[in-house]
């Protein structure tokens, strides 16, 4: 017999790549979503519109399957988290309270919460050159407001539902997910998407704007990675969160110019300082995902992004965006 798994979020970029995956190991799939994926099919099993803020739409998810992934969340890029706090806040805190409690009755046999590197305290990444995170540095508490300081919450509550035998909870911080499938317009999309994009639909010297003075410092995993990660975790017995992240720091700056190069374009930056930046720094410390897993991530970012660059063009180009084989091969925006 198949082993059956809910993917919650299915509909979306990490939700997407998760069902894959479980469906390349012999799982039995429902994914569920408020929308279907955008960019491709699904390969689940069954797919379920869902709106999972409703208790009942919850149960329904969650019946007759041994393994969740909750990987649900109203969610964007810094510009969306940082507008929206209200709405982030409480779509969230009603989608993981109802998430916890419907597998609780359903009896799910172990229950994965995707959580997030904006748990951590803002006084912790106030330099570019930052200290990576230790898991035990989220406390004492100052995290990013709203979409931060709900993936806290969520995490306290897995680690309630675990201490009193209601659940088998596994909680992963993930540290900025790339890859193809994802939203790379329209104002959700992050950082590594969105220079994809701006790259892709540039001509050679254009000018290019960058969020911030372009000094910030992050970590970015590519999906395959993400998905690798999470199964191992909520299959591991370690009961408190992980970060699940690369270590290398880049800073957006040096991203641009590494898209820029893949693209095969030069361009000049222009920086907008009072656009959405977010801290300083932030890196993984991955010694007790090492300890815990014997495993981390391995794509390096060069890999991950010309995979990531060339799905995005091939997306404009699709749309009628873009055209190839002018400007000395480069691409052409046409409109
Ligand atoms: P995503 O926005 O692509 O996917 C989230 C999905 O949740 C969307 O398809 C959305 O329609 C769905 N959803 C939202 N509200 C819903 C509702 N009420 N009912 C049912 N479905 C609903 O985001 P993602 O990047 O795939 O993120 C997946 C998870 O990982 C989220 O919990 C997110 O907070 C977390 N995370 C992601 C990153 C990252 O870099 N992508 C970083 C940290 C944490």
């Amino acid at each position: 017999m198949n082993r059956r798994a809910v993917v919650t979020g299915a509909g979306g970029f990490i939700g997407h790549h998760m069902v894959k995956f479980l469906k390349a190991n012999g799982y039995w799939v429902r994914g569920v979503d408020i929308d279907a994926p955008e960019f491709e099919d699904t390969e689940a099993d069954e797919f379920q519109l869902i709106d999972l803020r409703e208790f009942d739409g919850c149960r329904m998810a969650t019946r007759e399957v041994e393994e969740v992934y909750q990987l649900a969340a109203d969610m964007g890029g810094i510009g969306y988290i940082t507008e929206f706090r209200a709405d982030v806040a409480r779509n969230n805190v009603l989608i993981n309270a109802h998430m916890l409690e419907a597998s609780r009755e359903n009896q799910v046999s172990r229950y994965f919460f995707s959580s997030s590197a904006c748990i951590y305290p803002m006084y912790r990444q106030e330099s570019p050159d930052v200290a990576p995170l230790k898991e035990e540095d989220a406390l004492p508490a100052e995290p990013e407001e709203g979409y931060g300081w709900e993936k806290l919450y969520a995490e306290k509550l897995c680690q309630y539902y675990l201490e009193e035998g209601k659940l088998r909870t596994r909680v992963a911080r993930f540290h900025n997910i790339y890859g193809p499938y994802g939203t790379f317009e329209g104002g959700r999309e992050k950082a590594p998407a969105a220079i994809c994009r701006k790259l892709a639909l540039a001509r050679d010297g254009d000018e290019v704007e960058v969020w911030g003075d372009g000094r910030q410092t992050r970590s970015f995993m590519y999906v395959d990675d993400c998905v690798e990660g999470i199964y191992r975790i909520l299959h591991s017995e370690h009961p408190d969160p992980l970060n699940l992240g690369r270590d290398d720091l880049i800073s957006v700056d040096d991203l641009v110019d590494l898209i820029a190069h893949i693209a095969g374009k030069t361009i000049r930056k222009r920086h907008q300082m009072n656009a959405p930046q977010g801290v300083r720094g932030r890196n993984s410390d991955n010694s007790r995902l090492r300890e815990v897993l014997d495993w981390e991530p391995t794509i390096p970012l060069e890999v991950g992004l010309e995979r990531t660059y060339r799905w995005i063009s091939s997306e404009l180009e699709r749309s009628g965006r873009l055209r190839r084989g002018e400007l000395d091969g480069k691409s052409v925006m046409t409109a």
